[in-house]
């Protein structure tokens, strides 16, 4: 060879197709001078060389650090192949199909600026194209049918391209090349605008605007499913479709044009800034609009708002004209209880008692995506429900797996991949309890399954026996792995911070089966990857009327008093003032209920020990959406944070003279979360106001776990903690514990990519899951 140059081939795997890599690397290649091919395989991507030593490492060096914005480099394979041509110049060659082992597909992303400022352009040939995308933003996991991810293999197959679209996508030096779902008005797909039986193609974006002006429903059909659209400045608009979706107090999320606009109705955080307007355009919790132009029914009882930015061309189109709503409520488009909509059809049939009217475009939708949520919690993102923009990108694990389908639980369900040392969560599928959600479960499963190439040796799922979930484990056949649900909770965060040795977890949560048949859900354990330990759990209540008494916290508050102080506490005359309004019969009964211990299972649950207090404290008896009352509460005591002096309630914390942060000698020992109830009987009894009690409770509550884990530290030695659970996504609760803990000395870890409510569990089954199947296997001790 001349020059003493060599031939090489590099594998890239990662996120490394349709990403703009090839370009990028068809670039570097030409500016060092060196002649070979790129191309894209089920494999990754390979690049062919004629180089020296020193370039490779040059080059590599280069790959590694100055790859494109949505590029996940995983791994640089080479090798020196001996008969590489005479190259003479760099090419990029078309894809070709082969096995696939290290492919990966990227997730949906937010229009990029270059194609805003294109779309905007009169000038340009996409002013105002609904579609329009390039290499760096539009829809990847969404239209992808199966890999390698190629214009034919996706959704856009249907759409020849024009001669001047096709210039741009085999134009190495174009930002469209290679972009699949490369398209322009002449070739491209385009909206319709559905009325009555009218059917509008001029100017779609127009009649969608006054329609929405004229406070109608309208119907949306977006980047991973419909949406559901009303102006949200008007309360009858929100209210109408309040009403028409049975949704009456759930908060909705919102849309407005940008940054600046938001600024007029809110404050924002750097932090918060940059997630709202990162490349996944997430839904991100932030303090509720204080201005009169937003409608005040859209979260009704809290101080936060899920708001997002336009992040399709055509959510920016509606912004950009002059009669748009400055906010748009922007909900998912489904029936309630069901996967959102995809299909125009779907659409029709489903949403036809509630939208007035359908945008409709004719892209299909190969995978539903939800929007994701987020929020900015001790200064850091925290994925709420990951799905649009995150989803199918990888997490990395510390240890190679087998592969895995981990099944997940029941509520916000997700399921898990492995493949190497990388974890793939699924998007948020939702609650999983019935046909619609289970089809769309399943489906989802053999989708990911297939463009991930992965044929799961094992499966892993809940120790519920009545989840869906774990009835799908079960069918597979495979060799099944039952997790405890917060020990899942708990190994998901450990996967993603890399941590394998045992450490101590906080779990506070709503529900999750215990092995002794009871339901856990305020749980302090010691665990690794393979085992745990329960140390400690809240005072166990009794649940009257079994999953009623998770959706009417009136009786978990009756079950509170009745357990703190005896069955005298439920007679009329003893009840405290929110709960004189129940029906005397229906008190007595569950008084009964309780004393014969019919339906009544135990419960060490954190989020129903929110409910009792909300439940005593008037701020909710029955809710109409999950979470509600703890949700309701947090807004409460941050009020009361912002108008009492933080340090009297301190003292009046200390002063009550009933709490003893509290430990019975017996294992595992219980937090005694009954004297925290105790006290807030207490102080409604001498008159407290409930905002200041709503605070003391939490702030009691964070007192006390942490005192306990102190202890549990001088036990153990341990100094590792992980918080997790779905009521851990209570902010105050979150910060004050991280705090608190910090302040010990303790490091914390909580769920920061992965969801710390029941949407990240799987993540946790499937690493024990592993980790079991591989130490079954070596002891040749086959437990299952
Ligand atoms: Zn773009
Ligand atoms: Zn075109
Ligand atoms: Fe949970």
């Amino acid at each position: 060879m001349v020059d003493g140059r060599i031939g090489v081939e590099l594998t890239v795997h990662g996120i490394v197709q349709g990403v703009g890599f090839r370009p990028f690397v068809h670039k570097l290649a030409v500016g060092m001078e060196l002649n070979g091919t790129v191309t894209n395989s089920g494999d990754g991507v390979i690049i062919r060389l004629l180089c020296s030593e020193k370039e490779l490492n040059l080059f590599i060096d280069t790959l590694n650090n100055n790859a494109p914005p949505l590029a996940r480099i995983t791994s640089i394979a080479h090798k020196i192949i001996q008969d590489l041509p005479e190259y003479v110049k760099f090419t990029i060659d078309t894809s070709i199909s082969g096995p696939v082992r290290g492919a990966m597909i990227p997730p949906d992303i937010a229009l990029c600026n270059d194609c805003l400022s294109e779309l905007t352009n009169q000038n340009d040939r996409r002013y105002n194209y609904p579609f329009i995308n390039c290499t760096n933003c539009g829809p990847r996991f969404t239209i992808v049918e199966t890999i390698p991810y190629d214009r034919p293999k996706t959704s856009m197959k249907q759409f020849t391209m024009c001669n001047q679209c096709a210039a741009e996508y085999h134009n190495p030096e174009d930002r469209r090349f290679h972009a699949q779902p490369n398209a322009c008005f002449d070739c491209g797909p385009h909206l319709t605008y559905h009325h009555n039986s009218q059917i509008i193609t001029d100017d779609p974006i127009d009649a969608a605007i006054q329609d929405l002006c004229r406070r109608k429903i309208v119907a949306i059909r977006g980047l991973g499913g419909f949406h559901l659209a009303v102006d949200g400045t008007s309360d009858t608009a929100v209210a109408k479709l309040r009403s028409r979706k049975g949704r009456p107090a759930k908060p909705l999320a919102i849309m407005v044009a940008d940054i600046q606009q938001l600024g007029e109705f809110t404050t924002i955080s750097p932090e918060e800034q940059r997630l709202l307007s990162s490349p996944q355009h997430p839904i991100v919790l932030l303090p509720k609009p204080t201005s009169s132009v937003a409608a005040t029914n859209l979260a009704p009882g809290l101080d936060e708002i899920g708001v997002m930015l336009p992040y399709t061309p055509f959510h920016h189109l509606l912004f950009n004209h002059p009669d748009c709503p400055q906010i748009l409520v922007m909900t998912s488009g489904n029936l309630s209880g069901e996967p959102i909509c995809t299909s125009s059809k779907c659409a029709f049939d489903k949403l036809n008692s509630i939208a007035n009217s359908f945008l409709l475009h004719n892209r299909d939708i190969v995978t539903r995506v939800d929007d994701s949520v987020a929020k900015v919690m001790n200064r850091q993102p925290m994925i709420l429900r990951r799905a649009r923009g995150y989803v199918p990108s990888p997490i990395s694990l510390s240890d190679q797996l087998p592969q895995v389908l981990a099944c997940g639980g029941g509520l916000k369900s997700t399921f898990c991949l492995t493949r190497d040392r990388f974890a793939f969560l699924s998007q948020h599928i939702g609650d999983l309890f019935n046909l619609e959600s289970l089809n769309f479960f399943s489906e989802s499963v053999e989708h990911l399954q297939n463009v991930l190439e992965i044929k799961p040796e094992l499966v892993a799922c809940d120790l519920h026996p009545d989840y869906l979930s774990s009835h799908f484990a079960e069918e597979t056949g495979l060799p099944l792995y039952k997790i405890q649900h917060h020990h899942a909770h708990a190994v998901a965060v450990m996967a993603e911070h890399g941590l394998t040795n045992e450490v101590l977890a906080v779990i506070l949560d709503g529900t999750g089966y215990g092995p002794d048949g009871t339901i856990w859900g305020g749980e302090i354990l010691t665990c690794d990857c393979h085992h745990y330990q329960r140390q400690g759990h809240f005072s166990p209540l009794p649940m009257p009327g079994g999953d009623v008494a998770a959706s009417e916290p009136y009786r978990m508050a009756l079950a509170a008093l009745r357990t703190t102080f005896g069955p005298e506490s439920l007679l009329p005359k003893n009840l405290p003032p929110a709960l004189t309004s129940v029906d005397p019969k229906q008190v007595r009964l569950i008084g009964e209920m309780i004393q014969k211990n019919i339906n009544c299972p135990i419960t060490t649950s954190c989020g129903r020990l929110f409910d009792a207090a909300a439940g005593l404290l008037g701020v909710r008896k029955i809710m109409s959406y999950e979470g509600q009352a703890a949700m309701e509460l947090e807004s409460l005591a941050w009020r009361a944070s912002k108008k009492y002096n933080l340090k009297e309630i301190a003292d009046w914390t200390t002063a009550c003279k009933n709490y003893q942060p509290l430990l019975e000698q017996t294992a595992p020992s219980v937090i005694a979360t009954q004297l925290i109830i105790t006290c807030l009987i207490e102080g409604i009894t001498q008159g407290f106001p409930a905002d200041q009690l709503a605070l003391q409770f939490h702030l009691q509550l964070i007192g006390a776990v942490t005192d306990y884990v102190e202890q549990i530290r001088h036990k153990t030695g341990l100094k590792d903690i992980v918080l997790s659970g779905g009521s851990m996504q209570n902010r105050m609760l979150l910060e004050g514990l991280t705090r608190e803990l910090n302040k010990k000395g303790f490091s914390v870890y909580t769920g920061s990519e992965v969801p710390i409510n029941d949407g990240g569990i799987s993540l946790g089954q499937a690493v024990i899951g592993g980790f079991s199947h591989v130490s079954s296997n070596t002891h040749a001790s086959h437990q299952h």
